[in-house]
């Protein structure tokens, strides 16, 4: 018998802010022209994920369904799907939807679309109304076909989650400033803080021809940064080290979430016309000054997620050259064991889980 989307979907669900997820079921929006069902065959657990299962930014809705690393098989299209066909494996990421018609979309930049939809932030619009939109955690989905992204033959499927989000977060600044391409050779570009994303944003320095540095706090990191790729590491508690990189970068890549950071700690890496970009959010800024920005004519500069052009990008870039997140393995039903390790920081490095609903 042929997939085909059930009448209740089932789903890993938070009740209530902070609450554990658990099952739930939901009956699938109608199909509109443009919509493509997929059966979820892996979701990421992205830190997000969890700001919005315990509102930390009041704009969550429950039952909230999580999950926007998602990687599923289409079993089914609408009328008027055209860039899609059933087998094909996708990817759907952190937007689900933009309008098509505005200025930004037309213009290649449908992230920055006013009529944007984050995956389960919003309601999605089309020809059948207007609907809630959920997550990965659920065992199939219906959405908006023009937010599916094919996976390049030959990549595996498990580790395709983690790029839909937070590969292309870091990506993404690093092919803009590369002038949308992907070769960084003849700049020195640095990795602030090994992580989730940090781990990635490495591979994509790297490969893209850039002399890399890992910088972190945790000396022992630095082997594995330079498995990953790393020319160099440096130390960001030794300030003999930091002092002996001084003026050397031309970009550096924040990818550190949470905490105290002290800008000024890091504008002497800086070149002249150097750029600071920020893709992890600091909860707070230290004596944060525009002095060091003005003597160096420093940039300072933050972006999330990326457009569906440099999805396709990112996602051709990362197969041919074998980029991959370091994942961790768990089930949709063991969820709450894969939340739990991310909210510890004990998880190396992203969490993937795999579909067991169905
Ligand atoms: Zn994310
Ligand atoms: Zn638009």
């Amino acid at each position: 018998m042929p997939d085909q989307i059930p009448e209740q979907i089932a789903s890993m669900a938070a009740l209530a802010p902070k609450a554990d997820v658990q099952d739930y079921k939901y009956p699938p929006k109608p199909l509109a022209k443009r919509d493509a069902d997929i059966r979820v065959t892996y979701t990421g657990v992205c830190a997000t994920d969890l700001h919005m299962i315990d509102d930390d930014w009041g704009l969550s809705r429950y039952p909230l369904v999580p999950g926007h690393e998602v990687v599923g098989h289409v079993i089914a299209v609408g009328s008027s799907v055209e860039n899609l066909s059933v087998g094909d494996v996708v990817g759907l990421g952190a937007q689900a939807q933009a309008c098509g018609e505005c200025e930004y979309c037309k213009g290649g930049i449908d992230n920055f679309c006013p009529n944007r939809k984050f995956t389960y932030f919003e309601n999605t619009v089309d020809e059948t109304g207007e609907h809630v939109h959920h997550g990965g955690f659920s065992s199939y989905l219906r959405t908006d076909s023009r937010f599916l992204f094919k996976i390049p033959a030959g990549y595996h499927e498990k580790y395709v989650g983690p790029l839909m989000c937070g590969g292309l977060t870091v990506a993404a600044p690093l092919y803009e400033y590369a002038g949308q391409k992907w070769d960084l050779k003849g700049r020195r570009v640095g990795i602030v803080g090994i992580g989730g994303l940090g781990h990635m944003a490495i591979q994509f320095a790297a490969k893209m021809g850039a002399e890399t540095f890992a910088i972190s706090r945790s000396a022992n990191k630095m082997s594995f940064c330079k498995e990953l790729g790393a020319d160099g590491f440096i130390n960001s508690s030794d300030s003999e080290e930091m002092a002996a990189h001084a003026g050397k970068f031309h970009y550096l890549l924040f990818c550190i979430s949470g905490g105290d950071i002290d800008i000024n700690h890091y504008t002497g890496l800086m070149r002249p016309y150097g750029t600071l970009h920020f893709v992890g959010i600091p909860d707070k800024m230290e004596n944060f000054s525009l002095m060091p920005l003005l003597f160096s004519r420093l940039t300072l500069s933050s972006s999330l997620i990326g457009s569906s052009n440099q999805m396709h990008a990112m996602l051709t870039f990362a197969a041919k050259n074998n980029i991959k997140p370091i994942i961790e393995e768990f089930t949709h039903k063991t969820a709450n064991k894969a939340i739990q390790k991310i909210r510890e920081g004990t998880i190396r490095f992203r969490a993937v889980l795999k579909n067991d609903l169905i």
